[in-house]
């Protein structure tokens, strides 16, 4: 009964799709999903413990979470006419954006492999989704077959992650110009590992009509709170604004994130010894034999190495949780990729995967 009312009324795109799927990491050391390690000190803990005290969580949130939002506005250093708009998480504000653009027979647009989102999103919403390869190499952009995908598809929207996850590569700036030139329609550039990378497109947002950037606060070490950034022109923002559900970001995340963006050099200081721990990680895998490491401007780290999902398979029973990528994407054969843990999380997941290349 159940099954013929469902196939009757729920969209057969919606019937035809898994739902993202997140494995349970209960007891294994985490190193899967580009969380930041650390926690805060217990003076600061409880000082933010205290802010909570009086959040009024029988009003709704602040519609326009202002407070935080000003709060991020100085913490990214944006110009007074570019507008921000919060999402719960980035995930939500890619939606949004989709939403805002989606038309009958349109496209987006991303290379690929990349944040498996865009085309998730795409595909809910019944959007064709056109992914472009990366050089195999390098994962750097093939800016000929973007060039000629984008002449092709006319694309609503072209996602460009930066870096990319899962590659961790920065794309070349002079030719992510070249298609924020060449695009017909809105670009976006999605910045979720700025806090390592140090690099942004938050300052070219007026030269650019068709340019918004987007930031999260979850890879820097709030992925609980589900707070997501998208910068952008006002008017563009507008029109985003309208779709997004009145109270998307809770009263809890909003006190909560707005109290730890005062204390943001904490952040900071842990987003660079990740980066540090990150070069450490990369230079002992390239130690290893038989693997391909790629250098990563992220909070982790893609490699190739032999029959990866066996190898996946043997961290896990050792204890340790990355992510298998292999049938993701063709460009990703035989890949993991392991989130930059604390040194001693680093050290037994390296433990863990010499022990599994030697058989042991
Ligand atoms: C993790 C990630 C996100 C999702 O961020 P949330 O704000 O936690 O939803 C967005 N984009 C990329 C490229 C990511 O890797």
């Amino acid at each position: 009964m159940i099954d013929a009312l469902i196939k009757r009324w729920v969209n057969a795109r919606v019937r035809a799709l898994s739902a993202y799927s997140v494995p349970d990491a209960t007891g294994l050391i985490k190193l899967d999903a580009m969380e930041n390690p650390y926690g805060w000190p217990a003076a600061l803990r409880a000082e933010w413990l205290e802010r909570m005290r009086h959040a009024q969580i029988n009003r709704y949130p602040d519609p326009a979470a202002r407070q935080l939002a000003e709060k991020l506005r100085r913490h990214l250093a944006l110009d007074a006419n570019v507008g921000l708009l919060l999402g719960n998480g980035s995930d939500e504000l890619i939606q949004i954006i989709a939403l805002a653009l989606r038309d009958e027979g349109r496209t987006l647009l991303a290379p690929e492999p990349t944040f498996v989102m865009y085309r998730l999103v795409a595909e809910v919403l019944g959007q064709r989704f056109a992914g472009v390869p990366l050089k195999a190499a390098d994962f750097s952009l093939d800016l000929p077959a973007m060039l000629a995908a984008i002449r092709t598809h006319s694309p609503a929207v072209i996602f460009l992650a930066c870096p990319n996850n899962p590659t961790g590569n920065l794309f070349a700036r002079h030719e992510i110009e070249a298609i924020l030139k060449a695009a017909p329609g809105l670009v976006v550039i999605d910045e979720a590992y700025f806090p390592f990378a140090r690099e942004t497109w938050l300052h070219d947002i007026l030269q650019h009509p068709n340019l918004v950037v987007l930031q999260t606060l979850s890879k820097m070490g709030l992925a609980g709170l589900r707070v997501g950034v998208l910068a952008g022109a006002p008017a563009w923002l507008d029109e985003f604004n309208k779709i997004r559900l009145p109270y998307n970001v809770n009263t809890l995340s909003q006190v909560s994130a707005a109290f730890i963006l005062e204390h943001a050099e904490l952040l900071e200081e842990q987003a660079a010894q990740i980066v540090r721990d990150r070069e450490e990680l990369t230079a002992r895998l390239r130690v290893l034999p038989g693997l391909t490491v790629w250098d990563s401007r992220a909070n982790f780290v893609l490699f190739r190495v032999a029959h990866a999902g066996a190898v996946h398979e043997s961290l896990k029973q050792r204890g340790v949780l990355t992510k298998c990528l292999d049938g993701a994407h063709p460009l990703l054969k035989d890949c993991l990729r392991v989130s930059v843990g604390t040194p001693d999380e680093n050290g037994a997941f390296l433990g863990a995967l010499q022990a599994t290349l030697e058989g042991g």
